[in-house]
């Protein structure tokens, strides 16, 4: 998946590069730096102290040393004062410098602190909304995947507002499908009990057999039928495409859907994706409730009301939000997996 929210310690990621939260000296300090300095041993800071520091917003790049990561890219975001003072732009241009360096070593993977919502004081949430815009405009042109890496979930939060709006409306809908389950339990106790299985007796055995050739002579019914097939989820996907007068990367990229993923739905007429990635479509093509529905049935899926994942890509439909980052931080943040490959 392009880009990713995981929760870790960065200095654990496997990937080409890790971003390191620095300071302007570049020689070490305390949080992830300090974390990273650790991990990847006496090199790097032999290696940083050729730098010459680096300023605020800008990034620079190292050797990975004992990290998994070949690289560390170093950047150094703003302190946070009152938001006034340009630190949106200046945070903005660390992810844009660190990711144009990844970009020239020709990283595959990338990983990336919530740089300076530490000790540099930045609120979470913006620091967070940052990160997303400007990785995700960064992703609509290049291949690469990025994750985003939370360390600590608990301090970690997204808009009081959409997290209790989103409560809300789990809840009500919660409420109302239990209602549902308890009045068909009234229902299937109203019913008069079954009768006890008993063992097959030899008249119904012939009837069975019986039933086998008339199976046999609507075979060739049955053969028919099977012509008539619906249109399957990856020629649903490819007509929405055309309809909404998007190119195929658009729509994969929208969705947070990788490349090779998409050539093989694209290549294969009845490929059965997951939920997440049939959802993430439906996301991209920005579908009304009811053609999601259409589009997940294609894949053998439905929207229920029993779980909070699929309440959630609801209330974001119903309120017309069609922006995955979003949608992830939410599914994010009640613990739910997230939308995409
Ligand atoms: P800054 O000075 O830019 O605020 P900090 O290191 O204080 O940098 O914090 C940046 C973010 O990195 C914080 O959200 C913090 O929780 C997180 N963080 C700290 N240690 C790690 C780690 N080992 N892996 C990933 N993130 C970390």
């Amino acid at each position: 998946m392009p880009l990713e929210i995981v929760r870790n310690d960065i200095t654990k990621m496997k990937v080409d590069a890790i971003v390191n939260a620095a300071n302007e000296s570049l020689l070490g300090g305390g949080g992830v730096d300090g974390a990273i300095h650790r991990a990847a041993g006496s090199g790097l800071l032999a290696e940083c102290r050729t730098l010459g520091g680096c300023k605020t917003g800008k990034a620079k790049i190292t050797g990975g040393y004992n990290v998994p990561a070949k690289y560390v890219i170093h950047t150094v975001g703003p302190i946070y004062n009152d938001g006034k003072h340009g630190e949106k732009a200046l945070l903005e241009s660390c992810y844009r410098e660190s990711l144009a360096l990844a970009k020239e070593h020709q990283c595959e993977t990338v990983a990336f602190p919530l740089i300076s919502s530490g000790v540099y004081g930045y609120p979470k949430d913006q620091a967070l909304k940052v990160a997303i815009d400007v990785i995700s405009d960064f992703l609509l042109e290049n291949e690469m995947t990025v994750y985003i890496v939370i360390f600590d979930k608990a301090a970690y939060k997204i808009s009081e507002k959409l997290i209790s709006d989103i409560a809300e409306y789990i809840d009500d809908n919660y409420v109302d499908e239990h209602t549902d389950y308890s009045r068909e339990r009234i229902r299937m106790n109203a019913l008069p009990p079954m009768a006890p299985r008993t063992r097959k007796k030899k008249s119904d055995i012939d009837s069975f057999k019986m039933c086998d050739c008339k199976a046999m002579l609507a075979e060739d019914d049955l053969d028919a039928k099977l012509k008539q097939i619906d249109e399957s989820f990856s020629q649903m996907l490819l007509r929405k495409i055309d309809e909404k007068g998007m190119t195929d990367a658009e729509c994969y990229k929208k969705a947070n859907i990788d490349r090779k993923l998409f050539s093989k739905i694209r290549s294969d007429v009845h490929y059965k994706p997951s939920k997440p990635t049939a959802l993430a479509f439906a996301i991209s093509l920005e579908l009304s409730l009811a053609e999601t529905e259409d589009m997940l049935r294609k894949a053998g899926f439905a929207l229920s009301h029993s779980n909070k994942f699929d309440i959630i890509i609801e209330y974001f439909i119903s309120k017309g939000n069609y922006n995955i980052f979003e949608i992830n931080e939410a599914l994010f943040a009640f613990d739910q997996s997230l939308l995409g490959a």
